[in-house]
């Protein structure tokens, strides 16, 4: 924190210390939203405080996928009529764009990243080990490698690839039909779709 603020100054200079913490906010671009946040009614700006509020009180991971749910297991792992196959993603939010898509009626497994030497991310640091144990337990149909088709996602992809062989599972990735570098959740859910019934094995 600023340590010049004045006194009356210092709950501002706080705000655009913790905005200035969320990713793609700049120094600028915190200090705009704080004063946008003391300008704007006193109602919308507490709804937005519990907003944030609830969503840690309430949201949790599931202990099986790894997607955020309100329960444990999420509603997609509990659900029985899905078929015994796991779409392993890179965020929560990709299990959303696959949703809407109703192409894939299996289950996730959501990593939360993809490896990257450059941002420090190991393997270690996503829900890998996660999945080869749950693939061990469930022996699923097919594990298909829905990560992105950028640099870490492809090198995440190899990489779990590599640690599925021996398990004799069979394992495939969405083919084409994505913009390359193209994350996931920002692709339309016809070219998603397409993507994922071209899928082709590793
Ligand atoms: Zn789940």
């Amino acid at each position: 924190m600023n340590q010049r603020s004045s006194v009356t100054a210092l709950p501002v200079a706080r705000l655009i210390d913790e905005l200035g913490k969320l990713p793609g906010i700049g120094p600028k671009t915190a200090s705009r939203l704080a004063f946008h946040l003391l300008r704007t009614q006193r109602e919308e700006a507490l709804s937005l405080a519990e907003a944030i509020i609830e969503v840690k009180d309430r949201i949790i991971f599931c202990s099986r996928c790894f997607n955020i749910t309100e329960q444990d297991p999420c509603a997609i792992c509990a659900d029985t009529t899905r078929a015994n196959t796991i779409c392993v993603v890179e965020e929560a939010l990709d299990v959303v764009a696959l949703e809407r898509t109703g192409y894939y009626r299996g289950r996730y497994h959501v990593l939360h990243g993809a490896v990257s030497p450059i941002e420090g991310i190991g393997p270690d640091k996503l829900k890998i080990q996660e999945l080869l144990t749950r693939v061990e337990r469930e022996r699923p149909e097919e594990v298909i490698l829905a990560t992105n088709l950028d640099m870490p996602g492809e090198a995440t992809a190899s990489y779990i690839h590599r640690l599925l062989v021996p398990l004799g599972v069979n394992v495939t990735r969405p083919a084409s039909g994505l913009p390359a570098g193209g994350d996931l959740e920002y692709a339309d859910e016809i070219t998603l779709g397409r993507a994922l019934q071209g899928r082709r094995a590793l």
